[in-house]
């Protein structure tokens, strides 16, 4: 039995939703003649009260094209210096859209209005690159799942109204967020123009990520995601797999937030264990004591067919998910309870 806790990202689909997949309706998406594609994009649509929808194959991809419609070249985007899509795109920013990054000192992840205040560049001050959008992500990956407050978010909306500067999320785990604070898709297609829904993190399926978004934005998308070669066929056998998430793996998201609290319980009384971010939702990020080496740490798991990740500076992080069942969670407790 190996215990893969590196990401959510590594689950595979359970028979119910093989089932769904093998028996999808499927046609042509590049003609839009893609029935299960066409039913995913209209349900993630609706159910975050947004015009617009279009489905991608990766996260990344999406959060690309996101960029891309709402910036033109020279410009600049401004988000938390841990962001994925300033971090982990492969600076796609620059590469696809020709545009920086304004990196603001947040806190796990989180940026606050009067950060994004403070970040704008003035207009009339042609020196500097014109800003014109800002990137949240919720929950935060490196931040370790933290979850922004509602609030905050409004704020930053109304800061981006009064400048003129598009919103988009990077949510590739929202619906955590939202399980985790029992909080409404709507209350976030209120606040952004664009949101990127990930369905192979904590939904579990094989790949796929939804962007929403206002139509004026959105009209373009497609073409977009044709030049990033994004345009794929008989997609619907994906697109069930989401739809099958839809219906059945949105709840359950509080039981992998429930195993990785007693995780994180458990690390809490070890000694070797300096010290733990507070966990939200799905993410436990933890250090060691300074005698102990994260490599040694992660080779003597390794031993015990256990993975988790490092993520630089000391930081190592365990991601609970779908095919985390309880009995691979009582043994990993045992293992971090029975650890030197
Ligand atoms: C996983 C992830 C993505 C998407 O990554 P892909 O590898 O392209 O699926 C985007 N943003 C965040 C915060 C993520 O954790």
């Amino acid at each position: 039995m190996i215990i893969d806790l590196r990401s959510d990202t590594v689950t595979k689909p359970g028979d119910g939703m093989l089932t769904a997949m093998m028996s999808a309706e499927t046609g042509d998406d590049v003609y839009k003649e893609d029935p299960s594609v066409n039913e995913l994009e209209a349900r993630v649509a609706q159910m975050f009260g947004m015009e617009a929808a279009l489905f991608f194959p990766t996260g990344s991809m999406a959060n690309q094209a996101a960029i891309k419609l709402h910036t033109q070249p020279g410009e600049q985007l401004v988000c938390d210096k841990w962001a994925h899509v300033y971090n982990y795109e492969g600076g796609g920013v620059s590469f696809n859209s020709g545009v920086s990054c304004k990196l603001i000192d947040g806190h796990r992840g989180m940026i606050t209005a009067s950060q994004v205040l403070e970040s704008i560049n003035p207009p009339d001050f042609y020196h500097s690159p014109l800003t014109s959008l800002v990137c949240i992500e919720n929950t935060t990956n490196k931040g370790g799942g933290a979850c922004y407050d509602l609030e905050e978010l409004k704020k930053i909306k109304k800061v981006c109204d009064a400048h003129d500067l598009g919103l988009h999320l990077d949510g590739a785990r929202l619906m955590n967020a939202i399980v985790a604070n029992n909080e409404n898709p709507e209350d976030y297609g209120n606040i952004f123009d664009t949101i990127s829904i990930c369905f192979s993190k904590g939904l579990g399926t094989p790949l796929g990520t939804v962007l929403v978004g206002k139509n004026t934005l959105m009209q373009n998308a497609i073409r977009v995601r044709k030049v990033l070669g994004g345009g794929m066929r008989q997609v619907g056998y994906i697109a069930a797999a989401g739809l099958y998430a839809l219906d059945n793996n949105i709840k359950r998201l509080a039981d992998d937030h429930q195993k990785a609290l007693e995780i994180a319980a458990c690390l809490e009384q070890q000694e070797y264990v300096k010290s733990l971010e507070k966990t939200e939702t799905n993410i436990v990020i933890f250090y060691l004591n300074d005698e102990h080496s994260e490599e040694k740490f992660m080779n003597d798991l390794l031993k015990e067919n256990i993975k988790i990740s490092n993520m630089g500076h000391g930081k190592l992080r365990i991601v609970t998910h779908l095919d985390y069942t309880d009995a691979m969670h009582t043994r990993f407790l045992n293992v971090l309870s029975s650890y030197l």
